[in-house]
């Protein structure tokens, strides 16, 4: 008999793709099934998407078809945020994921959107497929905002930003000022409507799988499924099922970074990266180089150019470098190490040299230091990662984070110093207890992916329920 095929389509962007792969490896791999991943292109660096979509083809089992970008010039406008086009477009691709699921064969069972393509269920209807799932690559607090956020829209006035108590959400920690995602900050704009639409549309799924699990999230994930008001607004089964994160793959054995890494002391450094994206300004940029040398502690820092800098070197590589402060390489040399190139972050991390990571908090980043149980720096930029990094600090005990958010304020020398030598300094009392909780964190993350373990049941449960196992 044919092995199961299930259909799995990630909306457009390097961002949502990889996580989709990532979910496709593990349910080929575990469940055994055919996976095949339709990919939505974004159109505006379509070349690099398609190298890296080729890339991935070639060390995945799962099957990769690209479907070319729309134009969606006419429908939306012209000031629309990217999160708003990025919604339109992937509606606009519908009838091209309906052709592309039709034409498979065998023909697929079961559909899985991710949270942003809910738009699209609805070919898993019309073709009259067995299930369609909403994959929510982020954490179930973000989860519950999710759905949550169409009652919000009908109770609550003025802008959210304004609010002066808490946005509550049944069973949940509350979501206050200072963790408001980004598409929330304008309720009059297009991308907050197409938020709440997305909500709205997570309960016509037949279920929503969530990249956590049961140990790290319990009272959220429990709130979800049993408390009366809240399991009534979503309304279907939610399957925990992380850590759901890219593993260790091959290294050069000459590489500088892990030449360097492997000089220092175990658990002595702290590595900075904020992402795929993540930019700070020119002064944030000094500030958090002056921290960094002050804090006295080793350093990998990925140097991103600093938004809205112009240095007068030519090469881009040189003119992150000049953005630094003067004599800073030289007087940090030995001590840290900065690197202007796309990092090699899960083996980084994996590195016992590893103490801390200075992120921005995307779940990626969170995920994959988690799972190797280093603790964080929540640096939150953009996004839902103001949201990620109060999880980390206030829920899950892992973190340390900046008094302001860094999207608003720059956060000076002497902050970030103190922040770095209480996550990695040994002697501090708050730290020890962070590293420990980080430690605990991982083995738990390890154990809820062990045969019979929490996320491994859940996985099983849920293929059941779509008839993807006996
Ligand atoms: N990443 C990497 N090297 C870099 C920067 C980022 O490997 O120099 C990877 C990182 O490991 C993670 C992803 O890029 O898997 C970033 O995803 P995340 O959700 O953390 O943040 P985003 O970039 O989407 O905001």
């Amino acid at each position: 008999m044919d092995q199961p095929n299930v259909v799995l389509v990630a909306s457009p962007g390097l961002g949502h793709l990889i996580p989709i792969l990532e979910l496709g490896n593990r349910l080929s791999s575990v469940l055994n099934v055919n996976v095949t991943i339709l990919a939505i292109t974004s159109g505006s660096s379509s070349s690099a998407e398609t190298e890296a979509i080729r890339v991935a083809a070639a060390r995945t089992a799962c099957q990769i078809t690209e479907l070319p970008s729309v134009d969606i010039d006419n429908l939306v406008e012209p000031d629309a945020t990217v999160f708003t086009k990025i919604m339109v477009k992937i509606r606009a691709t519908k009838s091209a994921v309906r052709e592309a699921v039709e034409s498979m064969k065998p023909k697929p069972t079961v559909m899985i959107v991710d949270f942003l393509g809910t738009g699209l269920m609805s070919v898993a209807d019309d073709l009259d497929l067995t299930a369609k799932y909403v994959y929510v690559p982020s954490h179930a607090w973000f989860l519950a905002v999710m759905v949550y956020m169409p009652v919000w829209d009908t109770t609550v006035e003025g802008e959210y930003v304004d609010i002066k108590e808490p946005l509550k959400i049944p069973g949940c920690k509350p979501v206050g000022r200072k963790e408001l995602m980004e598409t929330m900050l304008d309720r009059s704009d297009q991308q907050y409507k197409e938020c709440v639409r997305a909500g709205l549309e997570v309960p016509t799924s037949d279920g929503v799988l969530v990249n956590t699990w049961e140990e790290l999230q319990g009272n959220t994930l429990a709130a979800l499924r049993e408390d009366e008001e809240l399991s009534r607004v979503i309304k279907v089964p939610v399957y925990a099922i992380g850590p759901i994160v890219r593993s260790n793959g091959h290294v050069e054995k000459h590489n500088g970074i892990f030449e360097w890494l492997d000089k220092q002391r175990e658990r002595s450094v702290v590595y900075v990266c904020l992402g795929s994206g993540g930019t700070l300004s020119f002064e944030q940029t000094i500030e958090l180089a002056w921290g960094l040398e002050l804090s006295g502690q080793k350093f990998l820092w990925v140097l991103r150019r600093p938004a809205s800098y112009l240095g007068a070197s030519s090469s881009d590589d040189d003119q992150v470098i000049e953005s630094l402060p003067k004599g800073f390489l030289d007087r940090t040399c030995g001590v840290g190490l900065v690197t202007t190139q796309w990092a090699p972050q899960v083996e980084i991390l994996s590195h016992r040299s590893v103490g801390a990571f200075l992120s921005h908090c995307g779940w990626s980043s969170v995920l994959e230091s988690l799972t190797k149980g280093v603790p964080i720096v929540a640096w939150p930029l953009y996004a839902e990662q103001w949201m990620n990094a109060t999880l980390l600090t206030e829920e899950i005990g892992v973190a340390v984070r900046t008094s302001e958010l860094p999207s608003e304020k720059v956060i000076g020398r002497e902050e970030v110093a103190s922040l770095v030598r209480k996550i990695v300094a040994e002697e501090d009392e708050e730290g020890q207890k962070i590293r420990a909780k980080a430690e605990e964190v991982r083995v738990s993350s390890e154990r809820a992916w062990t045969q019979g373990g929490s996320s491994h049941r859940a996985l099983f449960e849920w293929a059941k329920r779509c008839r993807l196992v006996s």
